[in-house]
């Protein structure tokens, strides 16, 4: 790939037009207002409605959308941001890469879904993060075969359909390097090579587009604000070198997101792209300095958060945009990211107490945000004097707002000592809980959930619309737990769980009991597919006003003379779950989130808890994109687990799960979290997992999940026999437990039961021999 072309060629052909735009956003939820995506997609699954009934309902959404965006004063607006599952997937879709085994299915649309779910005979692709968030996509597979070809049926319609309403719209596709940085290669083939293939590709799509009459096209690049290879910097080049010079083209936006772009900004806009959208919020002012001095190249700025609820600072936005137009920069203002991350609009939320409600902004709130923004820097702030007050105002009186600040909290924090994060070396601790609990060899256990019945949803909603009590509803719960109890002795499990009948999620359920915490009526964020989340807000200082499961453990414990490991979600799962202050650092909302966890773990200890799991599973979902950001961020959420677990007795058995088995750079940090048991997914990376633990020096009690929850199989008890032999071989007996890959809160009760009989069996049969 060369990179000989020359610098900043402006191809003639490119629409002379001198269109600009002030004011826009990188993408917009999709899954409609109130879910109408979600249900529509669902109906159609379930063979409730036909396919033109989903697109009619997919174009609805999509043209109320866009139709608010332009009425609210943005003047060029994203398209093709839509999806029916998710933008990966679509783009696999554009450029020909769905994987072979779905070539087969003869409609589009089911194939489509075919990629995104699977059927009964064919594995969907993998889902993963999507950058450091909580959405998913799924992973392209590329193989040495693929032979990629342009489908642009989609996002030529899609934008069609915009200009037809008169919307200033401007397509959105995943750039190339993106695009192969996050596919998976079938035969471990370096990817980049495949740029080669894709390129032509882009540059008929962008012929496609400016016959369309697209005056700009966004390429999406998130991926250029990670840790970039010298190869990879210098695909930059080539890659949109060859775009910016290709013969016929709409202008060139490349959006990247979630991060600094460092030292890819240069050459990006040395590349003679028209337009560098930088992340002033995820990012900071890191890229400011150079930024401003990009004068041939228009910077969309993002500084409204994309990604977090809260109002703008508009002084702190208005500095950020000045610096960069008194470098000479042109200047257009941005969200930081797709507001895909925040949910609608706070219109909807009618029960949120007014004056929290004042300090945030959702979606919509955002777009108003950034119009205003693109006001002042166009007609002067004096033009919009009055929102930037308004705006202004709300954030004096957030600041004022003593629920921010409770000294008591402040002082327990700081008055902790290092002791009080440390406890007895791992192997006394060890004897000490041999003693205690006097648990077999391999013992047995699961990660805490049992199947979330029909009959606990209907609770839930009875309870919901008033048609039962808090006692009824409490009733209920406990005839759950009594049942899941009775099970799990049945079984023959060693340690027993209470199954978490009365959570709906894990983090919500304690974030409604946490001070400091607010939730929504109607935020749903899309995490993947038609699954959405209402993340909580973490305003204010945390505390935990009482305790928050310890009756419901006590109770589970009162029903059985095996003991009943208390449950608990860690404090960086919690933050990662949350729409986060961000007044403060995160490492200190972790802190105090960890000690109000602490206070739980000291109050079920007390009730006569000897095992205490605390969950971590996000705990690699926040780790920075940039290497160097990583040690730190390590470091505090380490310290956050630690803090909350370190509160109680040697005597005391502290497990946490994680619900991943790739560890990779936190390994280390994993053995640094001291739990004296870690349960890990291992049923489907077989056990490889221990020998990376052991790598790492880990010498704590692990349990590898001996099967794999994700599906619906029972597993043969020779299966489970012979994987835990395999652990046999990496883990000491007296270190290794025995366990499902995760909660079984998904699955159905018959076939759970099938599978701890097996494991049981397994283990015991292991134990004689
Ligand atoms: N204890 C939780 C459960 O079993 C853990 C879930 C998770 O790790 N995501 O459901
Ligand atoms: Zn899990």
């Amino acid at each position: 790939m060369g990179g000989d072309r020359p610098l900043s060629t402006r191809s003639t052909t490119v629409p002379d037009t001198n269109t600009t735009f002030t004011a826009t956003v990188l993408g917009a939820p999709r899954i409609g207002p109130n879910r109408e995506l979600k249900r529509a997609v669902e109906a159609y699954w379930g063979g409730r409605i036909d396919a033109a009934e989903l697109h009619r309902v997919a174009a609805d959404l999509r043209t109320a959308q866009l139709t608010s965006m332009h009425a609210a004063g943005l003047d060029s607006v994203p398209v093709g941001t839509f999806s029916y599952y998710d933008h990966v997937l679509d783009t696999a879709v554009l450029l020909g890469a769905l994987p072979e085994r779905v070539q087969g299915i003869e409609d589009e649309l089911d194939r489509y879904f075919a990629a995104a779910r699977g059927t009964d005979t064919v594995a969907p692709l993998e889902m993963t993060k999507w950058f450091d968030t909580n959405y998913h996509y799924l992973v392209p597979e590329i193989a040495a075969g693929t032979q990629f070809s342009l489908h642009p049926d989609k996002p030529l319609a899609e934008l069609r359909e915009a200009q037809a309403l008169g919307i200033p719209a401007r397509p959105v596709v995943v750039g190339p390097i993106t695009f192969l940085k996050l596919a998976k290669a079938i035969d471990g083939a370096d990817l980049l090579d495949r740029l080669e293939d894709l390129l032509p590709l882009y540059e008929q799509l962008l012929t496609l587009f400016a016959e369309a009459r697209a005056d700009w096209v966004q390429m999406d690049e998130p991926s250029l604000v990670t840790d970039l290879s010298a190869a990879e910097l210098a695909a930059i080049d080539t890659v949109y070198r060859r775009l910016a010079t290709s013969s016929s083209r709409p202008k060139i936006l490349v959006a990247t997101y979630f991060g600094r772009l460092g030292e890819a900004l240069e050459p990006l806009a040395r590349t003679g792209v028209d337009a560098v959208a930088v992340d002033l919020v995820a990012g900071g002012t890191a890229d400011l300095p150079v930024a401003r001095t990009l004068t041939e190249t228009l910077i969309v700025a993002g500084v409204v958060d994309g990604h977090n609820v809260w109002r703008t600072d508009p002084d702190a936005a208005l500095a950020a945009l000045a610096e960069l137009s008194d470098g000479g920069a042109s200047v257009a203002v941005s969200s930081s990211c797709s507001l895909l991350h925040v949910p609608y609009s706070l219109e909807a939320e009618t029960d949120l107490e007014p004056r929290l409600a004042s300090w945030l902004a959702f979606g919509a709130e955002k777009v108003a945000e950034i119009v205003t923004l693109a006001t002042a820097v166009q007609q002067g702030p004096a033009a919009v004097a009055d929102r930037l007050e308004i705006a202004r105002t709300a954030l004096r009186d957030r600041r004022a707002d003593p629920r921010l600040r409770v000294e008591p909290i402040r002082t327990r924090l700081t008055a902790l000592e290092a002791a009080d994060t440390r406890r007895a070396p791992a192997d006394q601790r060890r004897e000490l809980q041999r003693a205690r609990l006097g648990l077999p060899q391999l013992p047995t256990t699961t990660i805490g959930s049992y199947p979330q019945t029909g009959r606990i949803r209907l609770a839930r909603a009875a309870l919901r619309r008033g048609e039962i009590d808090g006692a009824e509803y409490d009733a209920r719960m406990r005839a759950e737990i009594a049942e899941v109890v009775a099970l799990q002795e049945d079984i023959g499990l060693d340690v027993l769980v209470h199954g978490e009948p009365e959570r709906n999620d894990m983090v919500q359920y304690f974030a409604e009991q946490l001070d400091g915490f607010a939730a929504t009526s109607n935020g749903w964020v899309q995490s993947y597919g038609t699954r959405c989340v209402r993340p909580p807000i973490i305003y204010g200082d945390v505390a935990r006003p009482a305790a928050m499961t310890v009756e419901w453990i006590s109770y589970a414990q009162s029903l059985t003379g095996k003991p009943v490991k208390g449950m608990l979600t860690g404090p960086v799962t919690i933050l990662a779950w949350s729409f986060v202050r961000d007044d403060q650092p995160e490492s200190d909302t972790a802190r105090q989130i960890a000690l109000a966890i602490r206070d739980e773990t000291i109050d079920l200890e007390a009730a006569g808890t000897a095992i205490i799991q605390v969950d971590e599973p996000a705990l690699r979902e926040l780790l920075p994109l940039r290497r160097a950001d990583q040690p730190d961020y390590l470091a505090w959420a380490v310290a956050a687990f630690r803090l909350a677990t370190s509160g109680v007795a040697d005597t005391t058995q502290v497990h946490t799960h994680l619900c991943y088995s790739e560890f990779g750079e936190i390994i280390g940090a994993i053995a640094e979290l001291d739990a004296d048991v870690t349960s890990v997914e291992a049923a489907r990376s077989h056990m490889e997992v221990l020998d990376d633990l052991n790598a790492a020096g880990f010498d704590l009690g692990v349990g590898p999940g001996v099967y794999d929850i994700h599906s619906p199989r029972v597993p043969a008890a020779e299966e489970i026999t012979e994987s835990l032999s395999r652990a046999l071989k990496a883990v000491p007996a007296q270190r290794l437990w025995v366990n499902p890959d995760c909660g079984l809160k998904t699955r159905g009760t018959d076939e759970v039961v099938a599978s701890l009989r097996n494991m049981v069996t397994a283990a015991t049969a292991l134990r004689q021999a």
